[in-house]
């Protein structure tokens, strides 16, 4: 792998495994099996679980964890991973319930990671807000995170978070060549969504305008209303689709940081049809 490439292997619903910089890191740790459970006083059916569990994906240097309080981003299994990685990254809020090796970041606070050829993979706490105005004192705190190393431009990691102007800030302060937008159009409480959609995932791909998309967090729960399939057919429709990468699970996925997307590409109100 080239030093400056990050690659990707989905393993299920919101747990990805990124190697960057010769570290791996795993997002939101959720490994167990079909199950119908109370998550944060909603009841949530788990339909699918992922082909592994975590002891067969080897060394975990840290997780990033974009919120402790829901079952479908941190499970029994995965609350049982975190004491085995090296840094647990997480909300504040969090931080405190988890105690142990659990850190907490607050919305655009950094911390470093010393890289082993010399480099810093510096990762940042990005603004998240898990469902529409307001649901912040219901679904409480959540953080997403960028991945940049020597400040090149970097990895955005949504977490549980629909699209609105805190996310598009992220764009202003970073350059952004890789987005991991948690895109299911989740609706376990009622006929709101509180992850990305895919007219979230649209507006991501139009602010991050030099990233590639990819999608998760999409499926294995009964709560998701849209696919990695859904996000394919709208940006299709508008005629964006070389924007998106498709992830499978277990394939792993290398992505380059240094490349620039198409800027002669005309404007997306052009390519309606
Ligand atoms: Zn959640």
């Amino acid at each position: 792998m080239n030093n400056q490439n990050v690659v990707l292997t989905l393993i299920d619903g919101p747990t990805l495994l990124i190697e960057i910089g010769g570290l791996r890191l795993l997002t939101d740790p959720a490994f167990d099996p079909p199950q119908s459970c109370d998550s944060a006083g909603t009841t949530v059916i788990k339909q699918a679980g992922p082909p592994v569990g975590p002891g067969e994906l080897g060394k975990i240097d840290a997780v990033l964890l974009s919120h402790d309080q829901h079952l479908d981003n941190l499970d029994h299994s995965g609350r049982a991973l975190l004491p085995t990685v090296n840094r647990v990254l997480t909300t504040i809020a969090g931080a405190g319930r988890l105690g142990g090796n659990a850190e907490g970041l607050a919305h655009w606070q950094s911390t470093t990671f010393p890289l082993a050829d010399g480099r810093v993979l510096t990762v940042t706490g990005t603004p998240a807000r898990h469902g529409p105005v307001g649901a912040e004192v219901k679904t409480g705190d959540v953080i997403g995170f960028v991945l940049s190393v020597d400040g090149a431009p970097g990895v955005y990691i949504s977490g549980d978070t629909v699209w609105f102007s805190s996310v598009a800030e992220i764009a202003e302060r970073f350059e952004i060549r890789l987005a991991v937008l948690f895109a299911g159009a989740a609706r376990p409480r009622g006929p709101f969504n509180t992850t990305m959609n895919t007219n979230d995932a649209i507006e991501a791909a139009t602010v991050f305008k030099n990233a590639k998309i990819v999608a998760i967090h999409n499926h294995g729960w009964a709560h998701f209303v849209e696919s990695q399939e859904d996000v394919v057919q709208a940006f299709t429709w508008v005629g964006i689709e070389s924007r998106f990468q498709s992830l499978q699970r277990m394939i792993p996925v290398e992505f380059e940081l240094s490349h620039t997307m198409d800027r002669t590409r005309p404007a997306l109100t052009h390519q309606l049809r």
